[in-house]
């Protein structure tokens, strides 16, 4: 007989915007097998189902419920990620479009000689080195003691595994904060953007890139209907808990108290290189949808904005 998990946590109203009319648009599986030994309370998740709900007023979507496992996040995110993976990470240079772009519009916005960053989530590096090499000091925050070491190991930049009370407590202080697919795995996003306001200097930057809920699940479903077997996934594992419409994300950063919000189409994640001319076209249509989003009035409503990236200023 397999025993019980945890069981869950219902998330009640929209994180967001209070709202409680909110209605189911898709189901995450849970599916933790390959964890059987090294932690069978979280194994025994696996087959679970939960709803993911949109909220009516606000059209941001979230979890129905949260498995009541204590440090459920913490205990799914650790991976012990190999020195090859991490190495390739950091080459491979998937998102340097999205940090190049986002480190540039931190520059128009942040005179030079204030120029302090810190990356929240900084995985294995990559954005505080671009951002060294375009002159700003930058630090990052990671938690994965892993990444953790080897974004340290490859930039020699500080790479700290400490929560933001505890940079604040050490009178850290910056002139921008950047979470780049970090706000997508966090629920109750409200109050981690209001956590961010701890370690920013007042008037400070933040730059947030998300994926655009609505628009995944689409692609998604589009997938699956093309592909043979293919089966339609946005939150499996609850690996994305909060699920952002451009709407959304704005009413995010102003309830928590940020100013001069925009929000616009994100750069595209490219391709890993070595694929030759199927790269080269897959590229080429990234691009070209991020371009035409851009251009389009209200384009970051359209299906061709797959990711939203915003910028705020805390409130002085
Ligand atoms: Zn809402």
């Amino acid at each position: 007989m397999t025993e019980a998990h945890a069981g869950f946590a219902p998330t009640g109203a929209c994180w967001i915007c209070g709202g409680e009319r909110l209605r189911p648009v898709t189901r995450a599986i849970f599916e933790f097998s390959a964890y059987a030994q090294q932690d069978p309370e979280l194994a025994r998740y696996t087959g679970a189902t939960v709803e993911i709900v949109r909220c009516r007023g606000c059209g941001f979507a979230q979890p129905a419920a949260l498995p009541s496992l204590p440090d459920y996040f913490e205990r799914m995110y650790d991976q012990r990620w190999s020195d090859e993976w991490m190495e390739a990470e950091f080459r491979d240079g998937t998102k340097d479009l999205i940090f190049r772009e986002v480190v540039a519009r931190l520059s128009d916005r942040v005179p030079a000689r204030r120029r302090t960053l810190l990356d929240l989530g900084a995985h294995v590096g990559r954005l505080i080195q671009l951002a060294a090499e375009a002159g700003w000091r930058a630090e990052g925050v990671e938690l994965n003691p892993r990444t953790s070491a080897y974004a340290a190991r490859a930039t020699g930049l500080p790479v700290h595994r400490a929560d933001l009370r505890d940079l604040e407590a050490q009178g850290r202080r910056y002139a921008a904060v950047t979470l780049i697919d970090v706000l997508e795995h966090i629920p109750r996003p409200v109050e981690a953007l209001l956590g961010v306001k701890r370690v920013l200097e007042p008037g400070g930057w933040i730059a947030v890139k998300v994926p655009h809920g609505p628009h995944q699940l689409m692609k998604e479903r589009i997938r699956g209907r093309v592909v043979p077997g293919y089966r339609p996934t946005v939150a499996d594992n609850l690996v994305h808990v909060s699920h952002f419409t451009a709407g959304s994300l704005r009413m995010a950063l102003e309830r928590a108290g940020y100013v001069d919000v925009s929000i616009t189409t994100a750069a595209p994640v490219l391709p890993p290189p070595g694929q030759g001319a199927a790269r080269a076209g897959r590229v080429a249509v990234r691009r070209g949808m991020t371009a035409a989003a851009r251009v389009l009035p209200f384009g970051v409503r359209t299906p061709l904005a797959m990711n939203l990236q915003a910028y705020a200023r805390a409130f002085v």
